[in-house]
């Protein structure tokens, strides 16, 4: 599928598409640019900061990827999300990088919800625990937007619907549990390029598309 159908499709479902362009040059991300595109993700800091110097200033970078921690008062300024806290250690770096700056960031809590140990992201115990802390006095520049996930990787999707309920069924109860103190936790960020669909189905209100826009990407 090309960008202006996956476009259509998730404008009629009011779903934000992140075009996700790792691995492709600022030239192709350009192409999608000029078709009014603006949210773009990356998974990787130096990948991000080196687009940003080449790209208009007006594209909304979100950063996807596993972070580390000596990578953060580089992205911090040129981030408009950030969906992969995967621990506390994180939230505790971009909340002081961005209080330095005076800026707020927004942030997605990421979720481990696949089978494969590889997969990053708080367990929804942890997360749990860190919902019923003072965010708000604790973090004061991060502004909590909502949770992240990434299914297992597979062709059974039945286990992927189900990863992606769990997500969003735990997403609804912070929610409604938080709603004062968190009144923009408004985003579920799941689903990519083989998933989306499933994801969507099961509440997902943001997805994270690269191959099916930019075509296979090449590692070497
Ligand atoms: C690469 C990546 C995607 C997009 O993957 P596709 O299968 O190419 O759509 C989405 N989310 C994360 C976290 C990624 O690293």
């Amino acid at each position: 599928m090309k960008y202006q159908a996956l476009k259509e499709w998730t404008d009629k479902r009011d779903v934000t598409l992140i075009a996700v362009s790792k691995t492709h040059p600022a030239s192709t991300i350009k192409e999608i640019y000029d078709m009014g595109h603006r949210d773009f993700g990356e998974n990787r800091a130096q990948e991000l900061l080196d687009k940003v110097d080449d790209l208009p200033q007006d594209i909304r970078w979100h950063m996807i990827g596993t972070l580390q921690s000596n990578k953060i008062r580089a992205i911090v300024p040129h981030v408009h999300m950030i969906h992969s806290v995967n621990r506390i250690k994180i939230l505790n770096y971009i909340n002081r990088e961005a209080e330095n700056i005076g800026k707020t960031v927004d942030i997605l809590i990421q979720i481990h919800i696949a089978e494969e140990e590889s997969k990053h992201g708080f367990t929804f115990a942890e997360a749990e625990k860190l919902f019923s802390e003072d965010l708000s006095t604790k973090y004061p520049s991060v502004r909590f937007r909502g949770l992240m996930g990434i299914a297992t990787f597979t062709d059974d999707k039945e286990v992927v619907a189900n990863e992606f309920e769990s997500l969003n069924a735990f997403f609804k109860t912070i929610q409604e549990s938080k709603k004062e103190v968190l009144p923009d936790f408004n985003c579920l960020s799941m689903g990519m390029s083989g998933d989306y669909e499933i994801a969507v189905e099961h509440g997902s209100n943001m997805i994270r598309v690269g191959s099916l826009i930019f075509g296979q990407r090449d590692y070497n």
